[in-house]
């Protein structure tokens, strides 16, 4: 905290992790040593840069581009690239840091590393992303690589800027290596890529259920969001038999008083991925009640599945699901709970789980997308989603192992603990690097 006093979202995520780690650590003494907490939160390397382009009108804007490269113990530099007017380093140096835990639980040999700059894609053209994306790859290109670092999504950042981001770094490095993931299908993309984040989060919602000898049929679920983790995770629980009561964006939320049906998700996407328009505007084309300015929290639901940003839901939301009967969260955007809604959570015995574990489904398909491009060889989607599928079903276990305490499960430990052992026993083999 003194080194960067300002970094409040990177301190509160590692607060999380070594609340977890403390009693672990006292038990397991030789993970204490050898500098390993202090080489964990100090990024192994971070890239910094200016990110000059043009805009429709003629004038130069300049944004500032960012790589984090957190970790490699277990593989290549792994993790998403944001482009929101909020980047800072310290919010990408809490996204790498998230990254590194959530990687090591997925069982794939991927490091952890995160990037992005300050430039906002809303109101953008075409054109003007293209020119952005263009730039920002200029610099970025030197410092990846396909066993170096490899840049996926995140907000902000879906298919069109990773196509145009792609196309940018094949020019210069006069390579077509897996450099990226989350492409298109017709250049080296993997099936049920845009799917994995939201369906493994109602995957692992499933599991955490099945604990409780319960399923998601007939289940009320409140989501926040609307972008790629929301649209699926919306979509995978229609599919699996429950109602989706909200979704939102950064201006208010939308209520669905019969629960959103097939065709309301179908007008979702083409309204956000392809009219890039706002919610407001989806309420009132389809007629629904629209709550400016509100967040979803206060609808009385059975699951609650945050899907936009950190700190998305703080205390008073989280008295307001359990007073409301709220049974299970799983957190699909990376730590949206604030410490003190996790701690109501798990004070009060529901089940809940943290995004490192509930939404590692994306990156775990971003490693299958790598593998597929290393064989040259795309598989069907429903090896894919076979995969993704254990992969989420294994995490799941993995909590369970090092998160019992007196019959019930705390998630939050349970990840934190297994990723970090699983990356600290690849930083102890590997010597005081
Ligand atoms: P998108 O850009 O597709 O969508 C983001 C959504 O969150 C939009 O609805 C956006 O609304 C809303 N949002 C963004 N910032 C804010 C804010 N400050 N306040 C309220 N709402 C906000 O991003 P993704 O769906 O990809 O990502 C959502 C979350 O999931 C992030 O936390 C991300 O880190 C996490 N995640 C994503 C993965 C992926 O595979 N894409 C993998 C794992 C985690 P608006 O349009 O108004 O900005």
């Amino acid at each position: 905290k003194q080194r960067d006093p300002h970094q409040a979202v990177f301190h509160q995520a590692v607060e999380e992790v070594f609340t977890s780690l403390t009693p672990f650590l006292a038990a397991n003494p030789h993970y204490a040593g050898q500098g390993l907490l202090e080489r964990l939160v100090e990024p192994e390397r971070v890239i910094m840069f200016r990110v000059p382009w043009m805009d429709d009108a003629g004038n130069v804007q300049v944004n500032r581009g960012f790589r984090v490269q957190m970790n490699s113990a277990i593989g290549p530099y792994k993790g998403g690239l944001r482009f929101h007017p909020s980047v800072n380093l310290g919010v990408l140096k809490f996204l790498a840091f998230e990254q590194v835990f959530k990687n090591g639980l997925t069982t794939l040999p991927m490091g952890g590393g995160k990037g992005g700059a300050d430039f906002d894609p809303k109101g953008k053209s075409d054109h003007e992303v293209m020119r952005f994306c263009q730039s920002f790859m200029t610099e970025l290109f030197r410092h990846i690589g396909a066993d170096t670092d490899v840049p996926a999504g995140d907000i902000g950042v879906g298919g069109r800027e990773i196509g145009y981001l792609f196309g940018q770094y094949k020019r210069l490095s006069n390579e077509s290596a897996s450099v990226l993931t989350g492409k298109g299908l017709s250049y080296g993309g993997s099936l049920i890529r845009p799917e994995a984040t939201g369906y493994g989060t109602v995957y692992f919602a499933e599991f955490m259920l099945a604990t409780r000898n319960d399923t998601l049929a007939g289940k009320r679920a409140v989501v926040s969001g609307s972008g790629n983790v929301a649209q699926y995770a919306c979509e995978k629980l229609l599919h699996n038999g429950a109602q989706v009561l909200t979704v939102s964006d950064s201006d208010g939320f939308v209520y669905f008083p019969h629960g959103m049906t097939e065709p309301q998700l179908a007008a979702l996407k083409e309204l956000k991925n392809e009219r890039r328009a706002r919610l407001a505007v989806y309420a009132e084309e389809q007629g629904l009640p629209y709550h400016q300015g509100l967040r979803p929290w206060h609808v009385p639901c059975d699951l609650a599945l945050p899907c936009a940003t950190q700190n998305e839901l703080d205390e008073t939301d989280a008295a307001a699901l359990l007073a409301n009967g709220c049974i299970c969260v799983a957190e699909g955007a990376n730590m949206p709970s604030t410490i003190a809604a996790a701690d109501a959570f798990i004070k009060a015995k529901i089940l809940y789980a943290p995004g490192k574990a509930s939404n590692a489904g994306g990156v775990a398909t971003s490693g299958l997308e790598m593998s597929q491009n290393a064989l040259r060889m795309p598989w069907p989607a429903e090896e894919v989603d076979r995969h993704l599928y254990n992969i989420m079903t294994n995490i799941h276990e993995a909590c369970l192992q090092h998160g019992r305490q007196n019959g019930f499960t705390n998630y939050v430990d349970g990840a934190n603990i297994a990723g970090f052992v699983k990356v600290a026993d690849a930083m102890l083999a590997q010597g005081i690097v």
